[in-house]
């Protein structure tokens, strides 16, 4: 059963505010977002509790305000599983899209803020190839960086749903 405060945030006003938020104090990320998102049109896209959601044919996620894009579990080809099971694919994307959701809130919690500090500093995280290395070298979770452990957090508490744990 949901408690009250994840009613709050599956409510249609909070939603519509929460598009709202997106718009404005969060425009600067959505702005980039919506051109991602244009740049990605023929890709699947669906709204996953307020944001909209692309599903591309890449293993990363990234989320700028209103836009979030996660894999694609229907994808094959070019996009390397670590898994051929099906289930085990389903469940990483939907956890990556709690991941990334999570960033979203991030956006309405900082606004214009959101790229210059959760954005470039998880970008650098997730991307280069030195915290690559160091990440290995010391044994550490993608989700260690404060970032996206608060992503996580954030997108558990709104959907009740597991993030990802790596
Ligand atoms: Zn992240």
């Amino acid at each position: 059963m949901k408690n009250t405060q994840q009613s709050f945030f599956h409510s249609t006003w909070w939603t519509i505010f929460y598009i709202f938020l997106q718009c404005t104090w969060g425009g600067l990320q959505s702005f980039l977002g919506f051109c991602l998102f244009l740049i990605h049109l023929k890709d699947p896209h669906d709204f996953y509790h307020g944001s909209i959601r692309t599903k591309w044919p890449t293993l990363n996620g990234i989320s700028l305000g209103l836009f979030i894009f996660t894999p694609n579990e229907e994808q094959s080809g070019n996009v390397k599983w670590t898994s051929t099971d099906r289930n085990k694919i389903k469940d990483k994307c939907e956890r990556i899209s709690v991941h990334e959701f999570g960033h979203t809130y991030q956006s309405i919690i900082l606004g214009p803020l959101y790229l210059f500090t959760v954005g470039i500093t998880s970008l650098i995280w997730s991307r280069s190839k030195h915290y690559q290395s160091k990440r290995k070298e010391y044994g550490l979770s993608y989700s260690s960086l404060w970032t996206e452990k608060w992503a996580n957090r954030l997108g558990e508490k709104i959907l009740d749903r597991p993030s990802i744990t790596h």
